[in-house]
């Protein structure tokens, strides 16, 4: 059975990539996309890993071949999802997260309708989050100021997301992620004869 396509989007400094690090150690049969950006590499990150680094000409040429589920520019810098990854996972049964911002959650809804579902995470408050963006230190002032800022935009589409997780302790995030998932995977429209997959005694 295909997997569930999963998109995530939250605000710059909400604790997303740590909240998705710990479900992903906890959780079986999930992964997620690798998108392509024309951003930089921080330190520690890997191409290939946490993202295919290509150039902008790459980029424009992989957009013009419909290479890309969704794309979007973000913060200045150019992200796209790819389809053939994100196909080649569903049809291998995971369930794939996308963690892709809000303009390209609206194109995945559009294109994928009802075969997907979304989850949008926020910080407990703006402080915290501006605390948190400081904190890890990777980010230039101009490129912390400009992340607060679309972060307040992003907010507005918050209603169109299926699920609102509040992160105000990892380890409650985390519950509340595995339990959406584990729901999600329970339900009926997903088995086809509306039976339960494994019936017990079976
Ligand atoms: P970062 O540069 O901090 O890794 O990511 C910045 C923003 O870009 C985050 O909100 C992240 O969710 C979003 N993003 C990452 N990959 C993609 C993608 O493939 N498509 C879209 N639309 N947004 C992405």
């Amino acid at each position: 059975m295909r997997g569930n396509l999963i998109i995530i989007s939250a605000p710059s400094g909400t604790g997303k990539t740590t909240i998705l690090k710990r479900l992903f150690a906890e959780v079986k049969g999930v992964t997620f996309s690798v998108s392509h950006t024309t951003r930089g590499p921080r330190a520690g990150e890997k191409d290939g890993v946490d993202y295919y680094f290509v150039d902008q000409p790459t980029f424009q040429r992989l957009r013009e071949d419909n290479e890309f589920l969704e794309w979007a520019e973000v913060h200045g810098n150019f992200y796209g999802t790819s389809r053939r990854e994100v196909d080649r996972h569903l049809l291998q049964g995971l369930d794939v997260f996308l963690d892709i911002d809000v303009q390209g959650a609206r194109q995945v809804r559009e294109a994928a309708g009802g075969e997907c579902f979304s989850i949008f995470i926020v910080p407990p408050s703006w402080e915290e989050q501006e605390r948190r963006l400081t904190g890890r230190g990777t980010d230039s002032p101009e490129t912390i100021r400009l992340r607060l800022l679309n972060a307040r935009k992003e907010m507005q589409d918050a209603g169109l997301y299926d699920f609102l997780i509040v992160n105000d302790t990892v380890e409650q995030a985390v519950d509340t992620l595995r339990a959406i998932i584990i729901a999600q995977r329970s339900r009926t429209r997903r088995n086809p004869d509306g039976l339960p997959l494994i019936l017990p005694g079976q």
